[in-house]
């Protein structure tokens, strides 16, 4: 791991979830992001110490595990810094349970309370929710990502650069997961359009080896991946299928490598697909004989 100049006083770490990493003059950084669990935190810290930061500030794009389970490994090396997320991701930060209830719609079966799906609680300092905030006397621009996630937000430097956590993917990534996790695929599909139309020299994501000055052709990609799942989900619907039905369709025709993990995180984004479809009136729902079926 090394720190990697994008622009001005912005570089960032890569890593299995990249930390984006803001220098000011007096050796204070700000941290968007910082990674799965201490192993990790441990080596962020330690490039860090490499070239005399000290972390003032942490800025979470949203609640998964991924981006956030190193925060309490960080603060407690440096105990003053300050973390940063938006009021809807907070509050999964600080009840770091709540994830796995999303997943199971009660108290979690073991099997989700692993490292992926759980990180340790962490205390969040300051809410955010869109516009200019200050660190460091630095301005940041929070532009609100949601869709991936209920809460998810962009971070913009004065460097130009935004990082954008996991508002769209890698062609890799869309390749090794062509079924994407989403929360809400209108929100997800209206965040791809509003980046589409943005013009920052820099655009980060967090688990892309590069960074991308024209990422046009790789969003207008996923827009498309979402809409290939749509026609997908639809002509599964054709007969009606219960949400567990749609959902082995799903993981048979991309060979979804299971887990108990990999299950939920699958029927979640079914239903997310469902939901859509529903608000789109372009499926209809029935529960028959004490069976939910969804039909197009
Ligand atoms: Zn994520």
């Amino acid at each position: 791991m090394e720190l990697i100049k994008l622009r001005g006083r912005t570089y960032y770490i890569s890593s299995a979830t990249n930390v984006g990493v803001y220098r000011y003059r007096n050796g204070l950084c700000t941290l968007i992001d910082t990674g799965l669990d201490n192993t990790t935190g441990r080596k962020i810290t330690q490039v860090l110490e490499n070239n005399n930061l000290k972390v003032k500030y942490i800025v979470n794009t949203h609640a998964h595990p991924d981006h956030f389970g190193a925060n309490n490994f960080i603060k407690e090396k440096y105990p003053g810094a300050l973390i940063v997320a938006s009021c809807k991701e907070r509050i999964f930060m600080e009840n770091s349970i709540l994830e796995g209830i999303v997943f199971y719609g009660a108290s979690p079966m073991h099997g989700l309370s692993t490292r992926i799906l759980k990180a340790h609680d962490t205390a969040v300092d300051i809410n955010v929710t869109e516009g200019v905030i200050e660190l460091e006397n630095k301005k940041f621009e929070i532009i609100p990502l949601e869709g991936h996630s209920i809460g998810q937000i962009g971070v913009t430097t004065e460097d130009n650069v935004i990082f954008c956590g996991d508002a769209f993917f890698s062609e890799d990534k869309m390749e090794k997961y062509p079924f994407p996790f989403l929360f809400d695929v209108g929100a997800h599909l209206n965040t791809l359009k509003f980046l589409l139309d943005t013009n920052y020299e820099c655009y980060m994501i967090s688990h892309c080896d590069v960074s991308l000055e024209n990422p046009k052709s790789l969003i207008q990609k996923n827009i498309d991946n979402v809409h290939q799942n749509l026609e997908i989900v639809l002509d599964f619907l054709a007969q009606p299928l219960t949400r567990e039905d749609l959902t082995e369709l799903i993981i048979k025709k991309y060979d979804i490598p299971m887990n108990i993990s990999q299950y939920f995180i699958t029927i979640s984004s079914v239903g997310a697909f469902l939901t859509y479809l529903l608000e789109k009136q372009s499926i209809n729902m029935d529960i028959i004989d004490g069976k939910m079926y969804f039909y197009a």
